[in-house]
């Protein structure tokens, strides 16, 4: 039987990072589902839907074929053949994948994909709805969370060296829209998993919620 590691947890609180370092150690294959959200959501905005036409974005699940590679140990996302693995992470895209995965539809979509990737193979996979819906049987489930102000204040970082000029208010403000949104939705909502086990890593550095999450997981084998 694989071995299957959930983290979910709210965005910025550092789970891809942590989810990378944890599948290199442990020789797991790291599945990242908010890249396959966005990819859809990449399409959507192609094809100039609007986000609150549930409708159009049902019927366009229809034309989406998404799939998963790896190439040097890292994530691809293929949508309809093209690798759009590099053009998924905008506000934008990030934007349209938060309001597009409260539909049914849309998390329907790729269910199947991330259950077949965790059957057959030892999957780190973090998302926010992995512990609840996607894998309930996962041998680790790990809840990532940081304060509002941390996440914003590691994304406005982010940005800051990528060369942008951003507003921290304006991320804060975007966080706590997406967190709203995220956790208050009828569709496999962001919820910790009663056998979850939680871990704050407003105060840890990388490499602390690395070990810790190592040890959760050796201690679960
Ligand atoms: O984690 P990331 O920010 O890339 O995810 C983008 C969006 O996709 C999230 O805001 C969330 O709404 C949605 N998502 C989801 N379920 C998952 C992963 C992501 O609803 N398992």
């Amino acid at each position: 039987m694989s071995m299957n590691v959930a983290i979910d947890g709210p965005a910025g609180a550092g789970k891809s990072t942590i989810a990378k370092n944890v599948a290199a150690e442990m020789k797991y294959i790291y599945v990242d589902t908010g890249a396959m959200y966005r990819s859809l959501a990449l399409y959507f905005i192609r094809q100039g839907i609007d986000k609150d036409d549930e409708a159009k974005i049902s019927e366009a699940c229809k034309d989406c074929d998404v799939t998963i590679g790896y190439e040097d140990g890292k994530q691809q996302v293929i949508l309809n053949g093209e690798n759009v693995t590099g053009l998924i992470r905008t506000e934008e895209v990030g934007n349209m994948a938060s309001a597009s995965s409260v539909y049914k539809d849309v998390r329907a979509k790729l269910l199947n994909l991330q259950r077949k990737l965790a059957k057959e193979n030892d999957v780190i996979m973090d998302g926010r709805d992995i512990g609840t819906c996607i894998l309930p049987d996962a041998q680790a489930k790990i809840f990532l969370t940081a304060s509002v102000d941390t996440r914003a204040d590691r994304r406005y970082k982010e940005l800051i060296e990528k060369g942008e000029s951003p507003d921290l208010e304006k991320i804060k403000k975007d966080i706590e829209e997406r967190d709203y949104r995220d956790s208050h939705r009828e569709n496999a909502p962001l919820k910790q998993a009663d056998d979850a086990v939680l871990v704050d890593s407003s105060d840890m550095s990388i490499e602390e919620v690395t070990n810790a999450i190592i040890d959760i997981i050796k201690s679960k084998m």
